[in-house]
């Protein structure tokens, strides 16, 4: 008890309660029924419930009523929403000892930590579900997380990206025999690149033969596919059938008709991924990748994204999700991309929400369990100080995070200024 003795003594901005359930958070959620009280909750699905509670026993919601008491958490005041799902992270990707881009494979204790601080900073700013696009080094933290070891948003893999190499990338079959080894390897979805980086131009690096096996095969094995796209690879994948496309940069409303034609959900970004590699532009110039001339073609290519975004909004049908594509210094801003979205891609707030509650949940196949806040679904619940309905700011004011029905942040009421 030496520990809980040390822990009650710091003061934290967690109060006594919340600590409680994060101790006991080390293992599954305890099944003490928890009431929280909320005068205004966005629940995912684009409606708004006014002066209710909700019950939570264990991991899951179990009722919305609003006579339930007594109160354990009382947010009125606040707007509460599930967990935010963010599509795109790369959540080991950090900047090393000597303050460059250390890129995805680093494997020394530093780097770990580091992802450790990735994962929970993210889970303090609202993301309950990541899914983190790339990298072998996702597994043990996703695992670590799941087990309640480490605090962090549920992580999904794709292990190892499939890189588009042309016709080096191997044959059909090779394509297939990649997929199963990834889903061998621990894998959620499969990631595949068919494009170069916008920055170099974004030119197709696989063929539709290609795409179609890796789609495929895929499927087959009951993994989603996530592509890297711009221009003619947004049809191309579209047409493969994947499950999502990354970016979307230059695809025109034809692409993106066919894409809501085929029910292939978009995740384009506004902002933020850019934003982020020009505010740390000296610890990203000259590590793998990162050119003095792609860091001039970024500033071309944050407008066409705004136009992408302003386009792929007006599609009707199109599904867009919220996707960061943070890296190393982006990991607990992944919020500000939802700024981007409303204020420079012309998103509804409202919009902007649900694309990271329940078209996200659906993105990911798991609508059944996270992205609104209803009876049955796991307890991942935020609160925002402020209305992102009128003020998209709010959602940098992140005051309560729980995840699976434990209590990870809550800011106590007399430190919010209105
Ligand atoms: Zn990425």
């Amino acid at each position: 008890m030496r520990i809980a003795k040390i822990l009650l003594s710091i003061p934290l901005v967690l109060n006594i309660c919340a600590l409680a359930q994060r101790i006991s958070g080390q293992t599954p959620a305890s099944s003490k029924r928890i009431v929280m009280a909320a005068s205004t909750v966005l629940d995912g699905k684009g409606r708004v419930l006014h002066n209710t509670r909700i019950v939570i026993e264990g991991s899951k919601i179990v009722a919305i009523d609003s006579k339930a008491g007594p109160v354990d958490y009382d947010l009125r005041g606040l707007s509460v929403l599930p967990g935010w799902i963010d599509a795109h992270v790369h959540v080991t990707w950090s900047f090393g000892k000597d303050g460059k881009n250390a890129g995805p494979g680093v494997t020394t204790q530093e780097a770990a930590y580091e992802s450790a601080s990735n994962a929970w900073a993210t889970l303090m700013a609202g993301f309950t579900t990541v899914q983190s696009v790339g990298s072998p080094l996702d597994v043990p933290l996703r695992d670590a997380i799941g087990k309640g070891l480490l605090p962090g948003p549920r992580i999904l893999t794709a292990v190892a990206p499939l890189t588009g190499r042309g016709p080096q990338t191997g044959t059909p079959d090779e394509i297939r025999a990649f997929v199963r080894k990834q889903k061998e390897a621990g894998a959620d979805l499969i990631k595949i690149f068919a494009a170069q980086s916008i920055r170099q131009g974004g030119a197709m690096t696989l063929s539709q033969d290609q795409l179609n096996a890796a789609c495929d095969e895929a499927k087959k094995q009951g993994l989603r596919t996530i592509v890297h796209a711009y221009k003619d690879a947004v049809r191309a994948a579209t047409l493969a059938g994947c499950t999502q496309i990354e970016h979307g940069t230059m695809a025109t409303d034809d692409d993106l008709k066919l894409m809501a034609a085929k029910g292939t959900y978009l995740d384009p970004q506004a902002g933020l991924v850019i934003e982020n590699y020009l505010l740390n532009k000296e610890k990203y110039l000259g590590t793998p990748g990162y050119t003095a001339e792609g860091f001039a073609a970024m500033a071309k290519i944050l407008p066409l994204n705004h136009d992408l975004v302003q386009r792929a909004s007006k599609i009707p049908g199109l599904k867009i999700v919220f996707g960061t594509d943070a890296v190393a210094g982006a990991h607990g801003r992944n919020a500000e991309e939802f700024i981007d979205r409303v204020r420079d891609g012309g998103v509804d707030p409202m919009a902007a929400m649900v694309s990271a509650n329940l078209l996200g949940a659906e993105a990911l196949a798991m609508a059944n369990q996270i992205g609104s806040i209803a009876s049955g679904l796991q307890a991942d619940i935020i609160a925002l100080d402020g209305d992102p309905l009128k003020d998209i700011t709010a959602v940098r004011r992140v005051v309560f995070v729980m995840k699976g029905g434990v209590v990870y942040k809550n800011v106590p009421r007399a430190d919010l200024h209105h």
